[in-house]
Parts: C-alpha cells; sequence; structure tokens
C-alpha cells in the first residue's frame, strides 16, 4: 500500500499535550509515514519545527493564522520573517502557514480586525514570495478576497486547507497552483456540496488531512479529538465515495502533494 500522509495536522496543539509520544506513535502503527504540521503563532515555531523532526518523513511550516492575528504583534512579522531566513536551509521547512483569512468568526471579520487579517496575509504572502516557499492557506467564508490577493503576486502555489467553496472558486484555486486539502467534512452525509467537490474534481487536485485536532470526522464522536491517525481512515472514505481503490486515492494525493509543496520531495519519497 501506498504511504499515508497528512498535509494539515497541528500536533503541536495543547490537546495533544499529555500523550503526544503515544499520538505519534498510534499515527506511524497506522501507517501515516509524512505528517505537514503547521504553526498557528510565532511562540510555536520552534515547537512545529522539533515535532517535524521526530517523525521519520515529517514536515513543517511557519506562519500567523488568521485567528491568531488579534494577539500578534507588528514585531510578529519580523520575527517570523528573522526564523525563515534561518531556518532556509531546513529541508523540514517546506511552505509558509497556516495563513489566510477567517471571515466566519464575527469578532475579527469586520472593520479593523478584518484589515488586519488581510495586512498579515498579504505580508506573509509577500514573505512565501521572496523566500520562494508555498503556503498553506486557512480558507473561511473568505475564498475570493483569498484570491483576490493571489492574483495579484507571481504565482505561489500550495494547499487550500479545509476547502469549503464553491466548484469554480475552487477550479480558482487550481489554476493559481494549489491543491484541495479533503479532511474530516466531507465524511458526513449531510456535507452535500463538500462530498460533490471531493467526488467531481480530479484526485490529482486534492491532498489528505486531517487537522487534527480539530475536524474530526463522522466517525468519532461529535467534539472528539481528531488525531493523525484518522487520516488512513479518511483515504479510505474518500476512496469509497469516488468508487477507486485505496491505492489510487493515495498515489493520485501523494503526487499532489509532492507538486504543490515542492520541498515534500526529498522527504516524502
Ligand atoms: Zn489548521
Amino acid at each position: 500500500m501506498s504511504a499515508l500522509l497528512d498535509t494539515h495536522c497541528h500536533l503541536d496543539a495543547a490537546e495533544f499535550d499529555s500523550d503526544r509520544t503515544e499520538v505519534i506513535a498510534r499515527a506511524q502503527a497506522a501507517g501515516v509515514s509524512g505528517v505537514l504540521i503547521p504553526a498557528v503563532e510565532i511562540k510555536a515555531l520552534g515547537h512545529v519545527r522539533s515535532l517535524a523532526w521526530q517523525f521519520e518523513q515529517g514536515a513543517y511550516a511557519v506562519g500567523i493564522h488568521p485567528m491568531f492575528v488579534r494577539y500578534a504583534t507588528d514585531s510578529d512579522l519580523q520575527a517570523l520573517r528573522d526564523f525563515v531566513q534561518a531556518h532556509l536551509d531546513d529541508p523540514r521547512l517546506v511552505a509558509i502557514g497556516e495563513i489566510g483569512l477567517d471571515f466566519f468568526v464575527p469578532e475579527i471579520s469586520h472593520g479593523s480586525q478584518r484589515a488586519r487579517q488581510i495586512e498579515f496575509y498579504r505580508a506573509q504572502l509577500e514573505l512565501a514570495h521572496c523566500c520562494g516557499l508555498p503556503v498553506l492557506l486557512h480558507v473561511r467564508r473568505s475564498q475570493d478576497e483569498l484570491l483576490k490577493w493571489l492574483r495579484r503576486m507571481p504565482p505561489i502555489g500550495g494547499i487550500a486547507h479545509a476547502f469549503n467553496g464553491s466548484f469554480q472558486q475552487a477550479e480558482q484555486f487550481i489554476g493559481l497552483g494549489f491543491a484541495l486539502g479533503v479532511g474530516g467534512a466531507f465524511t458526513f452525509t449531510r456535507a452535500k456540496q463538500i462530498r460533490r467537490l471531493v467526488t467531481t474534481l480530479p484526485l490529482s487536485d486534492l491532498v489528505l488531512e486531517t487537522d487534527a485536532p480539530d475536524m474530526a470526522p463522522a466517525w468519532l464522536a461529535r467534539d472528539a479529538r481528531n488525531a493523525p491517525e484518522q487520516v488512513a481512515a479518511i483515504a479510505a472514505s474518500l476512496a469509497q465515495l469516488r468508487g477507486v481503490e485505496l491505492d489510487v486515492v493515495l498515489a493520485q494525493t501523494k503526487q499532489a502533494a509532492l507538486r504543490v509543496i515542492p520541498r515534500l520531495q526529498t522527504i516524502w519519497t
């Protein structure tokens, strides 16, 4: 069987503080060889880096998440640039992320908070462009605004994680060099729009992810903690929904990941 790869896993989250070693061991026992760990804030950068090195095929991304922008200072952007500068030769550093825009949470979707989210998003796109790294995008009710700024830049590409937009928006991200992250959301039978998307779009434009500890798939309890080992059942569920062999899903989504995050090619061999 081809390798199981989780392209979006917050292994550094506090939810894993009590048993992180066991969580990693269970993922490896389930056949998960590669994990990409994005950072959400400046103080997490060192942690995601050390965690990435604990997996044989671990990788990490660094960035300031849109939901953490309200706690961030302007000096955090400089600290991020400094970190990238200092670690650009680290082969496990593969992307800038998790960055993006969140217009779902009301308190940060209007006025100055909204403007600040956009400011941080633009600054981090600029950083990605400067250092030649792709981006991991958080997309929530923000597809068109995200696309608007991407179109003004030379192509950066990456992953639109937990994608939940329209078919037209999906095609625009794909046209800009992105793959769409597919995880727990499509496993709910009521999620008709996402299920249509993940069955209609080419597998070569999709990558598998858990977003653990969040986005628990349908077979876990409602507020259960998600974990990277779940990417196995997510992959099987996608294969079943599309009516293809599991190996086809694993092989094609892996190729997609290696295409949009080129540095993974030396890690996820
Ligand atoms: Zn995330």
